[in-house]
C-alpha cells in the first residue's frame, strides 16, 4: 500500500486505535489487538505442530532449545509478553524458520545445513522474532483484508455481516503470506541488535546470508523469493555491524556466553 493511502487511512482508522508504529518508526495499519494475533498464533502453531512430522533427533531440540533461550532472554519484558515462548524443530528439508505472535518459534530441521553454527542460527530465530516484535503478521493480516473487500475502510466498517468472516480469513491469511521487502529489512534490523544482545556474533548474520544465496537446496518464500537481494541486505546488515558488535560486547561483559553446540 503506498504511502499517501496509508496516511489517508490512518486518519480514518485511528479512530478505531487501528494505527501504529514499528519499532522502527515506520506508520503501519493493525486491525487486531496483540491478544488476538498471540491467540491465531498459538492455534497455527497447534495445528502444525499435530499436522506436521517433527524431529526425532534430540541433538537438534536440545539445540534449538538452548540458541532460542537465549534470543527470548534478550527480549525485554514488554516485548516477551505473558506468553510462554517454545521452539519446535519439525522435519522438513527446507532450510526455513519462522515465529508466530504468542512465543512460538518453528525451526525446519533443512536449516541446520545452511545456518552452520548457533550464532547463524540465531540470526534466524531473531530475525523471525523480529518480524513478531514489528507486529507485521498484524499488519499483513490487516493489509490482506483492506486488500480482498477492494473499498475504502470506512465502507468495509459499514458491511456488518461479512465483516467478521473476512476479517477471520485475512487472520488466517496473514500468518503465512510472504512478508515485502519493507518488513524484510526490519526484521533483519531488530533481529541483528537482538542477537547482537543475546550474545552471539552479529557478523555471523552476514555469513548466512551469504550461505543462503549459495546452497542448492529447496528455497523457502519466508527466507529468500521476497527478501532483498542477498547484497542488498549483507550491506544493510554491515552498516548495523558497529553497533551491534558493541551489544554483543557487553552482553559478553555480563556473562552472556552462547555455547549451544549443534
Ligand atoms: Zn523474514
Amino acid at each position: 500500500m503506498k504511502n499517501f493511502q496509508t496516511i489517508q487511512l490512518c486518519i480514518f482508522l485511528s479512530l478505531l486505535g487501528a494505527c501504529a508504529s514499528s519499532p522502527l518508526n515506520r506508520r503501519q495499519v493493525v486491525l487486531y489487538s496483540d491478544a488476538e494475533m498471540a491467540q491465531q498464533g498459538v492455534s497455527a502453531y497447534r495445528q502444525m505442530q499435530s499436522e506436521l512430522p517433527q524431529t526425532s533427533n534430540l541433538r537438534e531440540t536440545r539445540y534449538a532449545q538452548c540458541v532460542a533461550n537465549y534470543v527470548v532472554a534478550a527480549l525485554n519484558e514488554d516485548q516477551r509478553g505473558s506468553s510462554a515462548w517454545e521452539v519446535t524443530v519439525f522435519d522438513n528439508e527446507q532450510a526455513n524458520a519462522f515465529a508466530l505472535p504468542g512465543g512460538k518459534i518453528g525451526v525446519y530441521n533443512g536449516l541446520f545445513s545452511v545456518a552452520q553454527n548457533q550464532h547463524q542460527l540465531a540470526a534466524v530465530m531473531a530475525h523471525e522474532v523480529g518480524h513478531v516484535l514489528a507486529n507485521h503478521g498484524n499488519e499483513r493480516a490487516s493489509q490482506s483484508v483492506l486488500r480482498d473487500v477492494g473499498v475504502a475502510a470506512a465502507q468495509i466498517f459499514g458491511v456488518s455481516d461479512t465483516n467478521l468472516q473476512v476479517l477471520d480469513a485475512g487472520t488466517q491469511l496473514g500468518l503465512f503470506l510472504p512478508f515485502n521487502r519493507i518488513q524484510e529489512s526490519e526484521a533483519d534490523s531488530i533481529g541483528v541488535i537482538l542477537m547482537a544482545e543475546a550474545g552471539f556474533d552479529p557478523q555471523e548474520s552476514i555469513t548466512l546470508w551469504q550461505n543462503m544465496s549459495v546452497d542448492g537446496g529447496p528455497r523457502p518464500a519466508e527466507l529468500l523469493s521476497t527478501h532483498p537481494s542477498p547484497n542488498s541486505r549483507m550491506a544493510e546488515l554491515r552498516s548495523l555491524m558497529g553497533a551491534a558488535n558493541a551489544l554483543r560486547q557487553s552482553a559478553n561483559a555480563k556473562g552472556l556466553n552462547p555455547d549451544c553446540l549443534p
